[in-house]
């Protein structure tokens, strides 16, 4: 969707930026984006246009970061063959017992594209 509000109306999780089953991710696209959201309405003070800009520039680079992981992942996500069936299954029971088990994977201490701000 090229813009995510038009006047007094502002758009954000699946409505704005549905997620592929493939790429998942539209719980956090949701909540992220709510929590930008209300901080920008907050830092200025009811200026609805600053903050409906600020709120799409600064989750635009998240977004698509995030809808393109299903290019990446979807050739292993539907697997061609028996033999990619089995391996993928394999490796799914294998999680468990990886090193890093359990631990949230931050790219550059980054959620994959947008920086951590509080507001
Ligand atoms: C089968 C399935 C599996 C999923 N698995 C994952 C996963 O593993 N990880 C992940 O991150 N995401 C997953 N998702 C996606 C995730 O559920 C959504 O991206 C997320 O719920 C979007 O949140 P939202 O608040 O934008 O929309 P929603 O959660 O859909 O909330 C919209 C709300 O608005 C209400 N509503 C609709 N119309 C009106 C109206 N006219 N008036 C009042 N209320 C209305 C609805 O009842 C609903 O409660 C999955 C989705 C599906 C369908």
């Amino acid at each position: 969707m090229d813009q995510w509000s038009i006047g007094r109306t502002v758009l954000l999780g699946d409505a704005a930026y549905c997620g592929s089953p493939a790429s998942g991710q539209g719980t956090s696209m949701a909540l992220v984006g709510a929590y930008v959201l209300a901080g920008e309405l907050a830092a200025t003070d009811g200026d609805y246009r600053s903050a409906f800009a600020h709120y799409e520039s600064k989750m635009r680079k998240y977004v698509e970061t995030n809808q393109n992981l299903a290019l990446e992942i979807i050739n292993d996500f539907i697997p061609k063959s028996r033999t990619e069936i089995f391996f993928r299954n394999q490796m799914i029971r294998l999680l468990p017992y990886l090193p890093g088990n359990g631990i949230i994977l931050w790219e550059d201490g980054k959620t994959c594209g947008t920086s951590r701000q509080c507001y």
